[in-house]
């Protein structure tokens, strides 16, 4: 970070002026919300001075960290070449990022289509679907989170992400794996993946017309807490919407670029291709860009026009194929894999000394606790999650929380977090614990 920024107003001001000139809609972190200033790698510092370790990258997007500096040089150089054309004109950023992404796909993903952020890139993906099989059912799951849209709120099943507009026709809900709470039985496994598949199965018979056009799904739900499903599910549910002629469209906003660990996208741990495959966030390094990919056959049945303005912008393409150079020669994959399991093995040791993590579970850097009341039956406790998140700032961590009652407390940090970054943030968790006790 540079030392000599001008600062341009303290954190009350800008404070004030959050509250006098935007939607009270948006609703930031924290008692007194948090200005941040300045970023550089896993470290943020706020309008005051005051350094944060960054465990949760602006919600798993900077995935390199923040102002990483072959990123920010590809848009530097790109902005003063040529910042932007529209999809009506050709240009080699975006053709450049397609074809690094068409390698890294999995099976024949290899078409994209570029757009600003995962609302966007979903919503794309629900049009292809339905353009593609000429239905419009969609089944989707309960506790998904997919976005802002009027579909994709409808989408999207928590209550408190549904505004009015949620009421689009023609989406209905299964049930989700939530191995933690399992109504199927302890260990959830490929048993309770099967009876979900049932399910899938009763949903399609029983809320449809019988003829979906798709099956959409986070590979592990994020908003909802870090919700891995058990091993078997995609492998199934994949089964049963083909089965009855719809597409698997796979939502990896969150999972995309190596963040499980092991492989560049979530679903290639349950050894499933998708129909149609969804990334934001962390694919461009926290840069605004939003893909949907799909196979040559899929993408042809979209016989309309379709333009996105921004979309494919040259700038943030430039950027994103940095950060995909990037990622692929630091083997991001891998770094993921043992640093998470790094962290992983510090939470539970965690765990073991408050009784109120019920668990922790993810993969990868994308990971979640889960935070219960005392006694038996596992509650929800929203109360703690949320002073812990206080506590975390006061030791100058940030983390994130989700789950349908606010009680998962949640880490994702960038892909090159360091062991001893690692080690700093237990550290820094675990004196937030402390507090919390
Ligand atoms: N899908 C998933 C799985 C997400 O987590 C999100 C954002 N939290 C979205 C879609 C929507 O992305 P955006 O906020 O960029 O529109």
């Amino acid at each position: 970070m540079s030392h000599d920024t001008v600062r341009t107003s303290g954190a009350a001001e800008v404070l004030a002026a959050h509250s006098e000139f935007l939607l009270p809609a948006i609703m930031p972190y924290y008692e007194e919300p948090l200005v941040l200033e300045e970023g550089s790698g896993s470290w943020v510092r706020d309008a005051d001075g005051r350094e944060y370790l960054d465990a949760f990258g602006g919600i798993l997007t900077t995935s390199l960290g923040h102002c990483h500096p072959r990123v920010v040089e590809a848009v530097r150089e790109q902005a003063g070449k040529l910042g932007h054309t529209s999809t009506l004109y050709v240009t080699a950023p975006m053709v450049g990022a397609a074809r690094r992404l068409a390698a890294m796909a999995p099976g024949a993903l290899g078409r994209s289509f570029f757009t600003n952020s995962g609302t966007e890139a979903v919503e794309t993906a629900i049009g292809l679907a339905r353009a593609y099989t000429g239905r419009t059912e969609v089944i989707a799951l309960r506790g998904a989170y997919h976005g802002r849209s009027a579909l994709t709120t409808t989408l999207t099943a928590q209550g408190s992400w549904r505004p009015l507009s949620s009421t689009q026709a023609g989406i209905t809900h299964a049930m989700a794996p939530y191995p933690y709470r399992c109504p199927f039985g302890q260990p959830c496994d490929e048993r309770c993946a099967e009876a979900l598949a049932r399910d899938l199965e009763e949903t399609i018979l029983t809320t449809t017309n019988g003829r979906p056009a798709a099956f959409i799904a986070e590979t592990i739900q994020g908003v909802n807490g870090v919700v891995v499903p058990p091993s078997g599910y995609f492998r199934r549910t994949a089964e049963v919407i083909r089965r009855y002629g719809g597409l698997l469209v796979i939502d990896e906003v969150q999972t995309s670029c190596g963040r499980t660990g092991g492989h560049w996208f979530g679903i290639e741990h349950w050894g499933v291709v998708p129909d149609i495959m969804v990334m934001a966030k962390g694919i461009a390094a926290g840069l605004p860009v939003g893909v949907t990919i799909t196979t040559d056959e899929i993408a042809a049945g979209w016989k309309g026009k379709s333009i996105s303005t921004f979309g494919g912008n040259p700038i943030a393409m430039a950027g994103m194929t940095a950060a995909l150079d990037v990622m692929v020669e630091e083997d991001v994959r891998n770094l993921a894999a043992t640093r998470g399991a790094r962290l992983i093995a510090g939470l539970e040791l965690l765990a073991a000394c408050h009784a109120w993590i019920g668990e922790v579970r993810g993969m990868g850097l994308m990971v979640g606790l889960e935070l219960i009341e005392d006694g038996p039956g596992k509650v929800p406790s929203p109360g703690r999650a949320k002073a812990l998140l206080e506590a975390a700032r006061q030791e100058g961590l940030l983390v994130g929380v989700g789950g349908l009652y606010d009680q998962v407390l949640r880490l994702g940090p960038n892909l090159l977090f360091s062991d001893s970054e690692v080690d700093e943030a237990l550290e820094r968790l675990g004196r937030a614990c402390r507090q919390v006790d």
